[in-house]
C-alpha cells in the first residue's frame, strides 16, 4: 500500500528508542528567548512521566485525493460537503469553509443547516451568519468531544493528501484554502480564541517538510551551528497555534452570540437529513461522512500525544522526524502519531512512552548554538 504523504510531526515515532528517564542536559545557560542567538541555548521541555497530564488520541479523516468541498442536490436541498481534511483540519478550516460557502450561499434565501460541531463546521457556521443568514447547527456530539478538540492546533498543512492522487482542480482549492485561513487565523490572534505566534524549527531534511511553495513565508534555511537541533539543517518560521480547546469553545459561543440553535443530534443516513426543513444543508462531519455518505476513500489516521505540564518559558515549537512539541498554556503537546485505519481511540501506553523517550532523546542531543 503507498504510504499516504506524512509530515515529519504526523510521523509514527520509532519503536525501540531508550527507556524513560532524563539525562543530564549541556550546561549552558538559557536565554528564555526564542532564537537562540550565538552561545546561547533553546529552554528545555522537561519531558518525564510525572509531568505527563494526559494522553489523548484521534482519529483524522484522511482522505488520499485530499478534502471534499463540493455541492449537490439531494432531493430539493443543495447539500455543499466540506470534510476530509486529515492532518490539517484546524489550518484549513477558515479557508475550505469559505469554498463550501462561497458554493451554496449565491441564491439562496432562508435558513441554512450545518451538521457537525467540530472546527469545520463551527467555521462554516460562523461565515454563513456573516452572510447574514439565519443558522442551526446539528451534530452527534459538541466540543469538547470532537476530534478538532484532540488536534495540537499548529497552522501547517501536513498529512491530508498522496500527492500521485489529487487534481490540479483540488490543488488549486487547496492553495485558496491555505491563504484565506492564514489571514483569517491572523485577525483572531490574541487570549480570548487563544491564538498565538510561536517560532518554529522544523527538520529540513524531512520529505514532505513544505507542501506549498508559498507557504510559510519567510522561512529561513538555518545551518547546523546556527540552530540547537540534532538535525543538519533546519527551517525556521514563525506560524499560528491555537489552544484547541479554548478556540472552540469559544467558535461555538461565538454561533450561539449570533443567534445560532444548536440541536444534538446523530444521521445515520442522507434521508435524515433530506427531511430537515433547511434547504441548504453543509456537511461537516469529518470522518462521521465515511458512514453516512459511504466515502470508503475516507479513512482514519489515529493520532496520540502526551501532554505535559505547562511550561511558560518554551516559546518556540519544532517538528522533526522525532516528532513535534508545541508549547500550548493548558500543557506541552508531544507528539506523535500517525497510524492508518487505526480506528482505536484509547491510548496506548506503549505509543505514549515511546513519545516521552524520543522527546527524552532529542532533548539530550539539543545544542547550544555557537
Ligand atoms: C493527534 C492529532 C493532532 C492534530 N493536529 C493538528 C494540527 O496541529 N493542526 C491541524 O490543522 N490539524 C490537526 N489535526 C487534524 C484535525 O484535528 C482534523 O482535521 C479536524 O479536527 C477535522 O475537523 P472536522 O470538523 O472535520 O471533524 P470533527 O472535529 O471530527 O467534527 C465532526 C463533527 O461532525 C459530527 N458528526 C459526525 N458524524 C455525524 C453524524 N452522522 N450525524 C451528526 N453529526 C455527526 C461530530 O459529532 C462532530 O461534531 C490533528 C488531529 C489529530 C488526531
Amino acid at each position: 500500500m503507498p504510504q499516504p504523504l506524512a509530515l515529519p510531526r504526523r510521523q509514527l515515532l520509532s519503536a525501540g528508542v531508550a527507556g524513560i528517564g532524563l539525562a543530564a542536559l549541556p550546561g549552558c545557560a538559557t536565554t528564555g528567548t526564542a532564537r537562540p542567538g550565538a552561545n546561547a541555548c533553546l529552554p528545555r521541555v522537561n519531558v518525564s512521566e510525572d509531568r505527563l497530564i494526559r494522553s489523548v488520541v484521534g482519529l483524522r479523516p484522511y482522505r488520499p485525493s485530499g478534502f471534499v468541498v463540493r455541492a449537490e442536490a439531494l432531493g430539493d436541498k443543495t447539500l455543499v460537503h466540506n470534510y476530509g481534511h486529515g492532518g490539517s483540519g484546524i489550518t484549513l478550516s477558515w479557508g475550505t469553509s469559505r469554498l463550501a460557502t462561497n458554493l451554496g450561499l449565491p441564491g439562496h434565501r432562508g435558513p441554512v443547516a450545518v451538521i457537525g460541531a467540530g472546527v469545520v463546521g463551527l467555521t462554516t457556521a460562523r461565515l454563513v451568519q456573516e452572510a447574514g443568514f439565519p443558522v442551526t447547527l446539528y451534530a452527534k456530539a459538541l466540543p469538547p468531544d470532537t476530534t478538532s478538540n484532540i488536534a495540537g492546533g499548529q497552522f501547517h498543512p501536513f498529512g491530508l493528501f498522496r500527492r500521485d492522487s489529487v487534481t490540479p482542480e483540488w490543488r488549486a482549492q487547496f492553495v485558496a484554502a491555505v491563504d484565506y485561513s492564514w489571514r483569517r487565523f491572523q485577525i483572531m490572534v490574541g487570549d480570548d480564541y487563544g491564538i498565538r505566534w510561536l517560532p518554529t524549527y522544523t527538520d529540513a531534511d524531512q520529505p514532505e517538510a513544505q507542501l506549498l511553495p508559498t507557504f510559510p513565508p519567510h522561512n529561513r534555511l538555518l545551518r547546523a551551528d546556527e540552530h540547537p537541533f540534532p538535525w543538519a539543517t533546519a527551517t525556521s518560521y514563525d506560524t499560528i497555534y491555537v489552544e484547541t480547546g479554548r478556540y472552540l469553545r469559544q467558535l461555538l459561543r461565538d454561533v450561539q452570540i449570533a443567534g445560532g440553535q444548536i440541536r444534538v443530534r446523530d444521521f445515520a443516513t442522507p434521508a435524515d437529513i433530506a427531511a430537515l426543513p433547511e434547504r441548504l444543508v453543509f456537511n461537516c462531519t469529518g470522518l462521521g461522512s465515511r458512514a453516512l455518505f459511504d466515502d470508503q476513500e475516507l479513512r482514519p489516521a489515529r493520532g496520540q500525544l502526551a501532554i505535559l505540564l505547562p511550561q511558560q518559558e518554551i516559546r518556540y515549537a519544532f517538528t522533526g522526524g522525532d516528532g513535534y512539541m508545541f508549547p500550548r498554556p493548558d500543557g506541552i503537546v508531544l507528539g506523535g502519531t500517525f497510524e492508518l485505519d487505526e480506528w482505536n481511540t484509547t491510548p496506548e501506553p506503549d505509543a505514549i512512552a515511546r513519545i516521552l523517550a524520543s522527546h527524552q532523546q532529542l532533548n539530550e542531543r539539543l545544542r547550544c548554538t555557537t
